[in-house]
């Protein structure tokens, strides 16, 4: 990890001076701005994990649209790139670290003294360790990583109780489904409904999937993320992995969990109460709203990012179910929830890989599902006692997945 130091010694003395003004004057400004007086703002310390990715950049936008509000103290990326070095130089975070060349540097910038919010917002398995890192040293989580909670869910949710740490959801529909709880995870309700766009290749035959490039998977009609965020989107693996999400975050069974196809991206999630009422929350498709949501929380700031809705134009939102047998690998998700135990850990280190070969042009966009499957039914699956099984089952997956490839080869 490295870490911004301070002057050299020497320069003590005229340092001491220099901060002594620096505090006089800020105290006058302090006292002349009686706004800042009487709101008791205090700036919010985050340390971003994943920071040159997609949830990441955008998270240093909201973070650099409010200075006065938050401050990021430390940063991790996978790699020293060009974009990263540049938000050293631009953010001047205290400790920077890629996991790349550090693995454990990275870790503990999860765990980092100063924060008050750690931000996970690397994809893929990975994450999970850095979530665990940042719950297990008592900082609030603002969760972005879907496999935190897909493959951990069940280690990560009691860990979190039991630290009094809370999670703030990041996703899209988790975080409209908080926002619709008046941001009270535990608020009874009787049934989430999950909000899906359906993907490019809605409606496709077997025969049109077999001839999807990853060019064509890459493009998604609604929301611009990640790579493989977005070729799940295309299988509807995503929606698979956000069900089994709001399982684990709303404590809610699967049975009272909903999901359907919304191609407009509009409303990010409903919540159906006791009485019938069912509550959504709506929005221009944008990230930047619900990483706001959870960096502000428990209040709401402008945001320049999230276009207005035009209610003077028509608008016309559809909602449409989602089929059993449509999409296969949302149908596998499902079942890998309710399975539980390490079950969702395979078929996400299934996935990862075979999503990896599909986009190296290794397998074709029919063969993901098919791997998936494969895997899925010649491991053998456990019950959660620790992250070691988790990432033993994890890279047991992984080699199958190779394996079975071969088999469906491009
Ligand atoms: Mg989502």
């Amino acid at each position: 990890m490295r870490q911004q130091k301070d002057s050299p010694v020497y320069l003590g003395g005229i340092l001491f001076i220099k901060k002594t003004l620096i505090l006089l004057l800020t105290g006058i400004i302090l006292m002349q701005d009686n706004n800042f007086i009487k709101s008791g703002n205090t700036i919010k310390k985050i340390a971003l994990i994943g920071s040159t990715g997609s949830i990441g950049r955008q998270t240093v936008q909201v973070v650099s649209a409010h200075p006065d509000r938050f401050k990021i103290v430390a940063i991790a990326a996978n790699r020293n790139s060009e974009e990263f070095l540049r938000q050293v130089k631009e953010l001047k975070p205290c400790c920077y670290a890629a996991a790349e060349q550090d693995g454990q540097a990275a870790l503990d910038i999860a765990s980092f003294t100063d924060a008050d919010i750690v931000v996970v917002a690397c994809g893929g398995f990975a994450g999970l360790k850095y979530s665990l890192a940042a719950v297990n040293a008592g900082k609030t989580l603002a969760l972005a990583n879907k496999e935190t909670l897909v493959c951990g869910g069940e280690l990560i949710i009691p860990l979190a109780e039991q630290k009094g740490v809370d999670i703030l959801p990041i996703d899209s529909e988790h975080s409209a489904i908080w926002q619709c709880l008046e941001y009270d995870r535990k608020k009874p309700f009787k049934r989430l409904i999950i909000t899906a766009s359906g993907g490019p290749f809605r409606g496709y035959t077997k025969e049109q999937l077999e001839g999807v490039t990853p060019e064509k998977a890459l493009c998604h009609p609604t929301w611009n993320m990640g790579a493989k965020i977005t070729i799940d989107s295309a299988t509807m693996l995503n929606k698979g992995f956000e069900v089994i999400e709001a399982h684990h975050l709303y404590g809610a069974e699967y049975g009272a969990i909903t999901a359907v196809i919304h191609p407009q991206s509009i409303v990010h999630s409903m919540v159906e109460f006791a009485d019938g009422a069912v509550l959504a929350q709506l929005s221009e498709p944008t990230m930047h709203l619900p990483i706001q949501a959870a960096l502000c929380y428990p209040e709401r700031l402008p945001c320049g990012y999230v276009q207005p809705m035009d209610f003077t134009k028509a608008l016309s939102l559809e909602f449409l179910p989602i089929e059993r047998g449509m999409y296969p690998c949302y149908d596998i998700a499902l079942q890998c929830g309710r399975a539980g135990g390490t079950a969702p850990a395979i078929l996400n280190a299934a996935s990862e890989t075979a999503v990896g070969l599909f986009l190296q042009n290794k397998l074709p966009f029919t063969g993901i599902y098919a791997v998936i499957n494969d895997v899925l039914s010649g491991t053998p699956q456990a019950e959660i006692n620790g992250y070691d099984g988790i990432s033993a089952a994890d890279t047991l997956a992984r080699q199958r997945a190779l394996a079975a490839a071969q088999k469906y080869k491009r």
